[in-house]
């Protein structure tokens, strides 16, 4: 009996895995393996391969395999699910978000400029303020959701920069438009796709260039591994990314790799009931008279809905919201119960952050003013609980909240 392959990691023309030729539902894509690293025993559950290195069985024979910190089985099962799944050629899994892009940042030198969202995730900030400073890259910061970034465009430019929606404003960017600009202007376009994971939108069919996940956040799932990815839909780009991985041994861990496995198998399944969960929420706290301010795409008033409709295929699971002190914020944070305060995001259980002390406590205090992050800004990451009970919680949390007011 011939095994038919699901899927290979041929790079074919289209420059797709399998050329695209093999045309499933996201939903069936996550239960994909790459049959091509199948092992002697058919596991449904891929293997675990925990070693660092591999044994030659003859001077110039091996099996494809040599040193953990080059590749490995698990990893390598983990990046062919992850490319299929972003429409990539190729996709590298990094042990966190941030190595994933540190590692592309590492396609940059001295002199070069990248233009960048003016709201990004606190800790891209921080690492794009240290090259900055210590090794002559330049950055310009837009805001590119509203902003044309063309007038911004110098002869060194050499990349755009950008979340979608952003985090933690919501801020959401027309990716196929933009692309437009870059392709016109030989920049790479350069999306951090982590708010909605490759369920909902795939900048690279969009027209980005490459994709960075943090693979911590929606694919894991479950809050109990960090790591990351970068996607790719150049062959070159993708054989540079392996080398800063293998060279500066950034990779993903066998066991880390077998949990984001894992992970992938429920995410359509999770992502739908996180965001049913949160256009409930959303609704529900844009009628509260606690809030003052709701940030979700999935609201028909937010300033990205359309765009979202267009290029997603949900709004997410994520939620920003003001309400009326600092104190009825830090009130709220110390009497929740049944969900967690916690930094984080994208598990089954829901979170809420504070990000002016937490997720972008190293942002400079202009860029805070500037987009609005306020003392009074709570982010909440929706999980996968009973939308009844998490409504009940909030009525009895913003009960307890609101005596702050009255003093
Ligand atoms: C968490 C996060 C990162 C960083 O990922 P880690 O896995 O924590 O290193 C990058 N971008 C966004 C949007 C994130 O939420």
């Amino acid at each position: 009996m011939s095994v038919e392959k699901k899927f290979n990691t041929d790079i074919a023309d289209e420059g797709k895995v399998d050329g695209g030729k093999w045309n499933i539902s996201f939903d069936t894509k996550c239960q994909s393996t790459d049959l091509s690293l199948e092992d002697h025993y058919h596991p449904l559950s891929f293997p675990i391969y925990q070693s660092a290195t591999f044994t030659h069985r003859k001077f110039g024979e091996t099996t494809g395999f040599t040193y953990t910190r080059q590749s490995n089985p698990t990893r390598q099962q983990l990046e062919s699910i992850m490319a299929h799944l972003e429409n990539g050629c190729d996709a590298a899994a990094f042990a966190s978000g941030m190595a994933a892009i540190g590692a592309v940042m590492t396609l940059f030198s001295a002199g070069d400029n990248i233009i960048v969202d003016e709201d990004l995730y606190g800790g891209s900030v921080r690492m794009f303020a240290d090259l900055e400073a210590r090794c002559g890259l330049s950055f310009t910061t837009v805001d590119i959701s509203r902003e044309d970034i063309t007038g911004y465009i110098r002869e060194n430019t050499k990349a755009v920069y950008l979340e979608t929606p952003t985090n933690p404003m919501m801020h959401v960017t027309d990716i196929e438009a933009l692309s437009k600009i870059t392709k016109a202007h030989g920049l790479t376009l350069i999306v951090d796709n982590t708010f909605l994971s490759p369920c909902l939108q795939n900048p690279l069919d969009l027209g980005a260039d490459i994709v960075v996940h943090s693979g911590t956040k929606f694919i894991g799932g479950h809050h109990d591994t960090i790591g990351g990815f970068v996607v790719l839909k150049d062959p070159e780009t993708a054989k540079r990314i392996r080398f800063s991985s293998t060279t500066n041994g950034s990779a993903l861990s066998p066991f880390d790799s077998w949990l984001m496995i894992r992970g992938i198998r429920t995410l359509s399944v999770r992502m739908e009931r996180a965001c049913s969960n949160a256009q409930k929420l959303a609704e529900y706290l844009q009628n509260s008279p606690y809030v003052t301010r709701v940030l979700y795409p999935g609201l028909p008033d937010h300033p990205g809905h359309e765009i979202m409709k267009k290029q997603a295929r949900g709004y997410g699971a994520m939620i920003s919201f003001e309400v009326p002190s600092r104190e009825f914020a830090i009130a709220f944070l110390e009497n929740v119960e049944l969900f967690y305060f916690a930094e984080s995001l994208g598990g089954t259980e829901t979170l809420i952050t504070y990000p002016i002390t937490q997720t972008h406590a190293e942002v400079p205090k202009e860029l805070l003013d500037k987009n609005g992050i306020t003392d009074r800004l709570l982010r909440l990451s929706v999980g996968i609980e009973g939308i009844d009970d998490l409504i009940a919680e909030f009525e009895r949390v913003f009960a307890i909240a609101a005596k702050t007011l009255t003093k």
